[in-house]
């Protein structure tokens, strides 16, 4: 039995789906400890927007770390904290109209959504909160009380309370109005829903199956945000960071949500890295109300300042987003008139789901054989979700998406023979 088995806890995951040793990795490719090369279509479920080991960021982030840079300060005030604010503001808020005061929370993505339900709770009195059907938050309770999925929600132990979950956009099909159902609940003062403090969605639901909120739902959910005073969350922490095309999943939508959540691939570099944004009249914590040791990562602040100065100074990124987006839609949508699935998605994130729930998992051994790391996802992970960093060459998305292509055709002709026998 090897190290991992026999002291590691049972709760590691991902290790059991993509069974090796990873040693090295560069780009859009990992490599294990027999010399093996993967390319990677999971890129850190979205940590890894810009590849492993980006050589601008790591050289940044060497220098820093050589010249005896600060690494843990508490929420001190730094050289490199203020780099980051400077350039945030700078690249991403100015040039967007966007006005944020930006909170460092602790470094993971539940974090930053804990800080956010707490902000909102405090601001308005309120303590109801609305998320959405295949929402996914962050494992904390706070967090996981928003999160759908019901083997997450039963790992906590206790009962999760104080949410109030809503169908997401074509949760009831297609033709189902569900933003005229929210509005009858919250009109209506006998329907037992009390008024949240606030919404809080993915603009595209990762983990719950690569579902999509249309514009036209997004935009209605934030006129009856606004019209209700409910504060409008929106968690870009896996579509964020340039996923979808833009850096922020709703700029196109013109939504300014009330807070934001980031993390991931905020950092760049794999580093763990959250913010949370409010608008200013927001701003209600009282000094060190929200507080925790690990709040100035400052080697994060260095790549992350890194990533905004490498990517986001121009929209190269985003077009070529949007550009290889068009290519992983192609195959996917080839695939899927083949094999009768569906396919959603929007930027570099896009999904295919089969009919037979067990298919996808399949999908992802077989490829993981080949030499590609995809995962699934959704309620029953009866999704294959694609997520390359966005920064993959387009060789190596060809050679993926060629070896995913295999996959699932391996995979659906051992079906076809199985229901045949
Ligand atoms: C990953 C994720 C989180 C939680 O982030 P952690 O760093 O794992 O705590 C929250 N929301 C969304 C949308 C995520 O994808």
């Amino acid at each position: 039995m090897d190290i991992f088995e026999r002291l590691e806890s049972n709760v590691r995951g991902y290790c059991r789906a993509f069974p090796t040793v990873f040693e090295t990795a560069s780009g859009h490719t990992m490599i294990d400890e027999s010399g093996r090369e993967y390319i990677d279509f999971f890129a850190g479920a979205g940590a890894l927007n810009y590849g492993h080991n980006h050589p601008v960021l790591k050289r940044r982030l060497i220098e820093y770390l050589s010249g005896n840079g600060i690494v843990h300060s508490l929420d001190m005030a730094t050289s490199a904290k203020r780099r980051f604010l400077d350039t945030f503001e700078e690249v991403i808020l100015q040039p967007r109209n966007l006005d944020y005061k930006v909170m460092f929370p602790g470094p993971t993505g539940t974090n930053s959504v804990e800080a956010a339900l707490k902000l909102a709770r405090k601001v308005t009195g309120r303590h109801n909160i609305v998320s959405f059907t295949n929402g996914f938050h962050g494992m904390t309770l706070g967090s996981l009380a928003l999160t759908g999925n019901s083997g997450k929600r039963a790992g906590a132990g206790v009962p999760l309370s104080h949410v109030s979950h809503m169908p997401y956009c074509d949760y009831l099909g297609t033709e189902a109005d569900t933003i005229a159902q929210l509005e009858r609940f919250l009109e209506d003062s006998s329907s037992g829903l009390d008024l949240p403090a606030a919404f809080i969605l993915e603009t595209v639901q990762a983990e719950g199956g690569v579902n999509v909120a249309t514009s036209g739902w997004l935009k209605a959910l934030a006129e009856l945000a606004a019209r209700y005073e409910v504060l409008l969350i929106v968690d870009d922490i896996q579509v964020g960071c340039g996923r979808t095309g833009p850096f922020f999943s709703f700029e196109s939508f013109g939504l300014q949500p009330d807070i934001v959540c980031l993390s991931k691939s905020l950092s760049g570099y794999g580093l763990p890295f959250a913010i949370t944004l409010m608008k200013p009249h927001l701003d209600a914590f009282d000094p060190g109300e929200h507080n925790g040791t690990f709040r100035g990562h400052n080697a994060a602040f260095v790549t992350a300042t890194a990533a905004l100065d490498e990517f986001w100074r121009d929209d190269e990124l985003s077009r070529k987003v949007h550009r290889d987006a068009e290519l992983i839609r192609d195959t996917l949508l080839d695939l899927a008139t083949d094999y009768d699935a569906e396919i959603r998605g929007r930027g570099m994130i896009q999904g295919i789901q089969f009919e037979t729930p067990d298919v996808a998992s399949e999908i992802s051994r077989a490829a993981f054989e080949r030499g590609l790391i995809i995962e699934t996802a959704g309620p029953k992970d009866d999704v294959v979700k694609a997520l390359p960093p966005l920064t993959i060459t387009d060789e190596g998305l060809r050679e993926g998406l060629g070896i995913l292509r295999e996959s699932v055709e391996a995979v659906m002709s051992r079906e076809f023979v199985d229901s045949n026998r």
